[in-house]
């Protein structure tokens, strides 16, 4: 890989725009469009929103958010330590949420796919979940 960088941070809800504007922040030396920067921000957005209401729930974890350059490509990868995901498949279908009551829409995996070129999920139940993108 040509560049690499590591952040870790609480999950809390103010912590998920910081994420956002660091990846867009290290995006920028692949000169991406503004509409590039707008998709990588709104997919790590969900992500790492995932991370912190589902993953931890109502308790504080850590969340850590990777990036790799490989050549034109840019790799995200979004980590939790958190209670995992029992059916990813299940999980990765547009409008299904574990949370209706809390009006969530069930639309952040579509969103991910949508903006990213691939999207990988890795989950184990009260291990936690990791989300590999690239765009
Ligand atoms: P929206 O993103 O539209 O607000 P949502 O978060 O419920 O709603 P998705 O982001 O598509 O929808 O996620 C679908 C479901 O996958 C969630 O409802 C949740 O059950 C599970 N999930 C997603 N990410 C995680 C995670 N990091 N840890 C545990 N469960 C997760
Ligand atoms: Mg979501």
């Amino acid at each position: 890989y040509k560049n690499y960088m590591k952040i870790e941070f609480d999950s809390k809800s103010q912590n998920e725009a910081f994420a956002r504007v660091v990846v867009a922040a290290f995006a920028s030396q692949l000169d991406p469009t503004i509409e590039e920067i707008t998709d990588i921000k709104t997919a790590v957005s969900e992500a790492v929103t995932n991370a912190i209401i589902h993953g931890y729930e109502d308790n504080t974890g850590l969340v850590v958010v990777t990036c790799r350059i490989n050549g034109n490509d840019l790799e995200i990868i979004i980590e939790d330590k958190g209670r995992g995901i029992d059916n990813v498949e299940q999980a990765r279908e547009p409008l299904f949420t574990s949370k209706p009551q809390l009006e969530r829409s069930g639309m952040g995996f579509t969103v991910m796919e949508t903006f990213m070129d691939e999207v990988e999920v890795y989950s184990e139940l009260e291990k936690g979940t990791t989300i590999r993108m690239v765009k």
